[in-house]
């Protein structure tokens, strides 16, 4: 039973409203944002092959939570999957490598090869055995009986080669790193050890789902960007060209579209980009419109959580 389904990683969402947005549209950062976009709809593309092979997992007795950030002072810990069955939990680390990987026990790396390029990464067996220990110490702290905590690091792509180094055998922990396609059946090895039921799993699913914190990155400071790196304004979902207030309407002085809608788009990119609240001053300043009151109206209607009161009031833009 998925419990806590995954949406768009907002990492991914903010990265492609930059690119829609860099000023100017050639800028030299242009070329590396757009490699990050590739990189993160590959990541995506691989938890939702993931979710594709858990959703296999009918039985009422299982429990997935995706994409979990969970606090843990003075930081946060994040999980791509979990599974918590009545018996045991499963952190799912989800990786999503092209080409030949050789795991080195002895430095604790992982070097990939692709197209000849040879590519170093941490080790995901040193990483997923760092988040059982977190996710030990998160049932510690909320006074919750630890039920045993197992842990898979799941290879999405199905043509990924995983080998170890020469000299090392695939021996414990190594035999926790898969193919994705290979996830249920590991899950029911899982079954057949653990079969005394340990946890309570109403008040598991209750704090994991209230504990979640959605996180924010602040995508301009990723890129070393300020806000003059951005283009304002509403945007024509025609041709991209910036579009003018007539007559309660969007214009678009290009190509003459005209959208009654087209500032949603722009509050959502302004939300992503700059900051998750907005005042009407600000929001008048972005989509480039003189009337309060017009933005009073556009704020009415958003829907969105308010703050303060008269001038100061904030509206804020709550992320899954
Ligand atoms: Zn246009």
């Amino acid at each position: 039973m998925n419990v806590k389904k995954r949406t768009t990683p907002i990492k991914l969402l903010q990265t492609e409203a930059l690119l829609q947005r860099l000023n100017p549209p050639t800028h030299p950062k242009r070329p590396i944002i757009e490699k990050d976009l590739k990189k993160r709809k590959a990541g995506y593309q691989g938890e939702k092959t993931v979710d594709y092979h858990l959703s296999f997992l009918t039985d009422k007795k299982y429990m997935i939570f995706n994409d979990l950030r969970l606090p843990l002072a003075p930081d946060y810990f994040q999980i791509d999957s979990l599974l918590v069955t009545p018996c045991y939990s499963l952190p799912i680390e989800i990786k999503n490598i092209a080409g030949t990987l050789t795991i080195d026990p002895e430095f604790n790396q992982l070097s990939q090869n692709y197209k000849g390029v040879e590519t170093g990464y941490p080790d995901p067996i040193a990483q997923a055995t760092r988040q059982k220990l977190f996710l030990q110490k998160w049932f510690f702290n909320n006074k919750l009986p630890c039920p045993p905590i197992e842990f898979l690091v799941a290879f999405s792509n199905p043509a990924t080669i995983l080998k170890m180094a020469p000299g090392h055998k695939r021996i414990p922990p190594y035999d926790k790193m898969i193919h994705a396609q290979n996830i249920v059946s590991e899950i029911s090895k899982l079954n057949t050890g653990f079969t005394r039921e340990v946890t309570d799993l109403k008040k598991i699913k209750r704090l994991l789902l209230n504990q979640h914190q959605p996180a924010y990155p602040t995508i301009l400071s990723t890129y070393q960007l300020t806000e003059a790196d951005i283009i304002k304004g509403v945007q024509c979902e025609r041709c991209s060209h910036t579009m003018i207030r007539k007559i309660g309407m969007w214009l678009c002085t290009n190509c003459s579209h005209l959208s009654r809608t087209a500032h949603l788009k722009a509050i959502e990119d302004y939300f992503l980009l700059i900051e998750p609240t907005i005042t009407n001053q600000k929001l008048r300043d972005f989509l480039q419109l003189s009337s309060a009151k017009t933005a009073a109206e556009i704020l009415k209607f958003l829907k969105l959580t308010r703050t303060g009161s008269t001038k100061g009031t904030h509206y804020i833009k709550n992320f899954p």
